[in-house]
């Protein structure tokens, strides 16, 4: 049994409970991480929590983190728990109020939850042969760019995509491509360059997104940011997503069309090495 953390205690996860008013519970008024972990070690653990805080301020949150302390909280888990390769997910909710009601009240101690997901992340058959996708409308709130834990819509779309047999969705806002259910999207042009669509409320701030581009720069590659299409992403040289969980992940086909061979292309490929590596060495 994994050992989880709410509000300051460990305790066995069939031990740990919340209230039934909990705002993220009623409302969805939480927002969340999930922080990989490689060799014992946490990966990006800076940028994660920075976009936490950010998140928080976004949602008016007057709760401030100690980030020593959820650092300190985190080594504790994975060590608990044993983790070697896996995920850590961080919640925090603005609490329970005591009763349900929609205006938010002042005052309210936040509901702070943590727990582990062993789990290997380097070896991964879906990089080896490369994911299937499959588009569809973004109907999201206009603010993907909180990490909120309202992911019904997600949760749906995943859903549907297996049932159709993909691996995976990606979103479409007015002929875009705005981003995967749970990742970041990218292709590759005929020329070699990267495009991925820029930051703005329409998609989330990914921590892998930041350190993918920063190491592809240092290769020396070409980076555009701005909007695709559906039929430019069908057309490219190579796909790919990335994520905390997923680092860069191959796109072989998009909605039943192949993208180039149908294989993971070298440049995703690359990435992802490079990536694993650049941050095994800066993992704390
Ligand atoms: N977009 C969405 C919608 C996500 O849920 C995630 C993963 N949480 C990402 C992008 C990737 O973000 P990160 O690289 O920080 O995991």
């Amino acid at each position: 049994m994994r050992t989880v953390y709410l509000n300051g205690q460990f305790l066995p996860e069939n031990e740990a409970k919340i209230s039934i008013f909990d705002r993220s519970f009623l409302f969805a008024d939480g927002v969340y991480e999930v922080t990989s972990v490689l060799e014992g070690k946490l990966i990006d653990f800076k940028g994660h929590m920075t976009r936490l805080q950010r998140s928080l301020s976004e949602l008016n949150y007057e709760f401030k983190p100690d980030i020593d302390q959820l650092l300190e909280a985190h080594r504790e888990l994975i060590k608990l728990n044993n983790i070697t390769e896996g995920l850590i997910y961080l919640q925090v909710s603005r609490g329970s109020a005591g009763d349900r009601d929609f205006a938010i009240k002042k005052d309210t101690q936040p509901t702070i939850v943590m727990f582990t997901q062993e789990k290997s992340l380097i070896k991964s058959p879906l990089a080896e042969r490369g994911q299937k996708i499959i588009t569809f409308p973004d109907i999201r709130w206009r603010r993907s760019d909180i990490k909120t834990v309202q992911l019904l819509y997600a949760s749906l779309l995943k859903t549907e995509a297996a049932a159709k047999g993909a691996d995976d969705a990606w979103m479409l806002l007015d002929g875009f491509v705005t981003e995967g259910s749970s990742n970041n999207a990218y292709i590759v042009t005929e020329d070699g360059t990267i495009v991925t669509r820029e930051l703005s409320n329409d998609i989330l701030h990914g921590i892998t997104r930041a350190s993918v581009l920063k190491c592809a720069e240092e290769l020396q590659l070409k980076i555009e940011e701005r909007h695709f299409t559906l039929e430019e992403a069908q057309n490219a040289k190579e796909a790919f997503s990335t994520s905390a969980s997923g680092f860069v992940c191959p796109v072989a086909e998009i909605d039943g069309k192949k993208i180039g061979e149908g294989v993971p292309g070298p440049i995703a490929k690359r990435l992802r090495e490079i990536y694993i590596k650049a941050n095994l060495d800066t993992a704390i």
